[in-house]
């Protein structure tokens, strides 16, 4: 494991070089903002009457379109989503990369998958935050960051590493730590992580539990509460103190069931079905069902949209949160960001 701090990272290989994000969502808000502020020549890339444009415009950012921020920058560090990316490039940032720039990104999926393809005198460089934007933001002004990852897939320089390095540390990754790993790696973990825990696995959980009690008559409250609400407590302890200090702050009755229990939800058959989806990942599977979705205006998606947001779960779960204060409380934290 080679994991890179604050001392091992010197921002200076940047001096004088313009790094351009393009795209001012989630990431490209949150590490532009973090760059800015630690002093690097930021200018954002973004399409003309979109509504990022007032948005970063408003932030106090230099906004230029893609294609005058792709001119004017050495590094051009692409944060659009995945799925738009490919076309972006090439029609609006591929004429104007220069021999010796860097194609930058903080997510591997299009270099990976080959979508993108970037001139041989051109280095590939990653540097992906392990969370949202706006936990990129609000940590580093609270004067810490997140893990970050780094990845060179292309060193046409020779010192693309460091490029991607001070990148991070302008973001304010390199004070929790900065972990090497390759394209391929952080694609297929992403995107494995994504679909079969993190996103997809935790909501069908959270789900059949909160179903299984509301169908046996339990009121939907009390099945929010003890299968969606209290998880994030169970989270949290989980990620400060690991599996041992979460067992140890629960009941003893609580750890001697969850023990003997567990393995008959997530049994053999749920360990075989990760393994399948992970396979569709490494085999290109599922990048090839996404990238037809993308192409046709996302009829399967929208329809899952619609369909999550009449789940129970979600009409109970909106209401208990407003009535606990707890939406008005998520929304302050995200305000406290934008007005720092
Ligand atoms: P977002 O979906 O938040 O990006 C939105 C931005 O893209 C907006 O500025 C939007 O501009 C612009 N955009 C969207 N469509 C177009 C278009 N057709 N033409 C031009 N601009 C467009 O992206 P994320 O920040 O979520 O993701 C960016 C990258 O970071 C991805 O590679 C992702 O995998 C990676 N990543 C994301 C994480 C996250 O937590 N979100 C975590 C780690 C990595 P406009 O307002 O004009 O529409
Ligand atoms: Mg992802
Ligand atoms: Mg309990």
């Amino acid at each position: 494991m080679k994991m890179y701090y604050e001392k091992d990272v010197d921002t200076e290989v940047l001096a004088n070089k313009t790094v351009a994000v393009i795209g001012y969502g989630s990431q490209g808000k949150g590490q532009s903002q973090n760059m800015a502020d630690s002093g690097l020549k930021v200018i954002v890339g973004l399409r003309e009457g979109g509504s990022s444009w007032k948005i970063a415009k408003d932030d106090g950012m230099d906004v230029r379109t893609i294609e005058d921020a792709s001119k004017a920058a050495d590094i051009i560090h692409i944060l659009l989503p995945d799925e738009i990316q490919a076309d972006i490039y090439n029609k609006s940032i591929a004429p104007y990369v220069e021999s010796g720039n860097t194609i930058s990104f903080s997510h591997g999926y299009n270099i990976h998958f080959k979508y993108i393809k970037v001139p041989e005198d051109v280095n590939v460089t990653m540097i992906a935050p392990k969370g949202p934007g706006s936990m990129v933001r609000r940590t580093y002004l609270e004067g810490f960051g997140i893990p970050g990852l780094v990845a060179v897939e292309k060193d046409a320089t020779g010192n693309a590493l460091q490029v991607a390095l001070a990148m991070g540390k302008a973001c304010g990754l390199s004070k929790a730590g900065i972990l090497e790993t390759t394209f391929r790696e952080e694609t297929e973990t992403d995107l494995f992580g994504e679909q079969a825990i993190l996103c997809g696995g935790v909501t069908e959980l959270i789900n059949a539990g909160f179903s299984t009690l509301v169908e046996a008559g339990y009121q939907p409250e009390i099945a929010y509460f003890e299968t969606c609400h209290e998880l994030k407590l169970i989270v949290d302890l989980i990620y400060e103190k690991g599996f041992a200090g979460m067992w140890n702050d629960v009941s003893n009755t609580a750890e001697f069931g969850g023990f003997t229990r567990r393995e008959r939800i997530i049994n053999p058959d749920a360990k075989a079905e990760m393994k399948k989806i992970l396979e569709e990942i490494q085999k290109g599977k599922f990048t090839k069902e996404w990238s037809l979705e993308a192409k046709t205006n996302m009829p399967m998606l929208n329809r899952l949209r619609e369909l999550e947001s009449e789940e129970k779960i979600e009409k109970v779960g909106s209401k208990l949160r407003k009535a606990c204060g707890l939406e008005k409380k998520a929304k302050e934290k995200e305000e406290k960001v934008v007005v720092v």
